[in-house]
């Protein structure tokens, strides 16, 4: 049983090398201890200060008084039919996240929460509709790594990453960029860069940042090709419009790992799947080194769309494939457990009062007695 967590200890899975390394040289210690103590936790998975043998008595004794490696709790594991594996996870706060592992053939993909809820408004998205509690901390966001490595164990190996799960990721900067740090340390996961992806609604000036302070490959979530409609899906477009984004996303790629910068884009019946999207989409990613990623709508409660036919999801395909894009559709995984992209909900006190807001419109729009909020 791990001793139970003291209150205002800190916790060590909140930083990366360098901060490991500026917490030890702090108290007077030397920075490297900061490697030796990643390699215990990420690499032996040792959590007890008594057994790090090469840390000096006093420093353990040192930080089994003050420090603790907490992850967040795992309360509920679901594995769907596809062998996507879920699991809820229990913050600090009484509030709940979810991360979603995707084995496939010659790979293992972990897909990581960044907030609790998401701030962001986007219309076909079911975090959206949960509201915004808080940031995760780099405890918490590299703790869904840790804590799904420590759960699969031999059954499977986490080889990539996608911030993709509830949140946006680069609206919790700091934290997301310390984590990250973490997953392509080679003392601690040791992931390669080509294999850590960050997916952004397009907050266009932390893109910037990321450029500058963090390799990771990029994917950008697009999923309309004119402001007026991507003003109403993605909100966020009204402060960051397309072309602001797309000069974001060709500075990025200049020195993204992979040089392209992929795109995803939700296929939504009649809403943004007609072929003179398809056209608009080769002209609007003509001067940005792309790759397309059509993603299937997952429907949830309430939601006002419809996945696009298979037939025309594969002529879009088409289009921009024979435009010289490399597109791919990608496989919903996971839906039988709701693990799927934009249904991971998590358990959310929402503190932008978004869900009220949002039940207030549908009543509304039922006609129905409107309730107070
Ligand atoms: N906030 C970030 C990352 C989270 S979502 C972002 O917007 O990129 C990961 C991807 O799933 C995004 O491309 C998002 O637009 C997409 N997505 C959200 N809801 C979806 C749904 N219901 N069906 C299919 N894809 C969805």
């Amino acid at each position: 049983m791990p001793e139970p967590v003291k209150p205002n200890a800190i916790n060590l899975l909140d930083f990366d090398r360098k901060g490991l390394a500026a917490f030890f040289v702090g108290m007077g210690e030397k920075p490297f201890r900061a490697t030796q103590l990643l390699k215990w936790i990420y690499q032996e998975g040792i959590e007890d200060f008594d057994l790090m043998t090469n840390l000096s008595k006093p420093l353990r004794a040192y930080l089994k008084e003050h420090c603790c490696i907490a992850t967040p709790e795992i309360v509920l594991e679901q594995q769907a039919s596809d062998g996507t594996r879920k699991w809820v996870l229990q913050t600090s706060c009484g509030n709940r996240v979810e991360t979603v592992f995707i084995p496939e053939e010659s790979r293992g993909t972990l897909c990581v929460s960044s907030q609790i809820g998401c701030a962001l408004a986007c219309t076909f998205c079911s975090t959206a509709q949960q509201g915004f509690n808080r940031n995760l901390t780099t405890a918490e966001i590299i703790g869904q790594v840790y804590a799904a490595q420590n759960r699969l164990g031999n059954a499977g190996k986490i080889t990539n990453v996608v911030m993709m799960g509830m949140g946006e990721p680069l609206l919790n900067f700091d934290n997301v960029v310390a984590a990250m740090n973490l997953m392509m340390d080679d003392f601690s996961f040791g992931l390669s860069k080509r294999r850590v992806t960050i997916s952004t609604s397009g907050v266009v000036p932390a893109m910037y940042r990321l450029t500058e302070v963090c390799d990771v490959s990029l994917a950008v979530s697009l999923h309309a090709v004119t402001d007026e409609l991507r003003d109403e899906l993605v909100p966020i477009n009204k402060k960051y419009p397309l072309n602001e984004l797309m000069e974001a996303c060709r500075e990025n790629a200049k020195l993204a790992p992979r040089r392209t910068v992929t795109f995803e884009y939700v296929m939504l019946d009649g809403i943004n799947d007609s072929l003179t999207d398809a056209h608009g989409l080769v002209k609007l990613l003509e001067t940005v080194p792309a790759k397309i990623n059509l993603i299937p709508f997952n429907p949830f409660p309430n939601s006002p769309y419809r996945c696009s036919s298979n037939n025309r999801i594969n002529q879009f395909k088409t289009l921009l494939n024979d435009a010289g894009i490399v597109t791919t559709i990608r496989k919903t995984r996971g839906e039988d457990i709701d693990a799927a992209c934009g249904q991971l909900v998590g358990q959310v006190q929402d503190k932008s009062r978004r869900h009220l807001k949002l039940q207030l419109q549908t009543s509304e729009q039922n006609g129905a007695a409107q309730p107070s909020v």
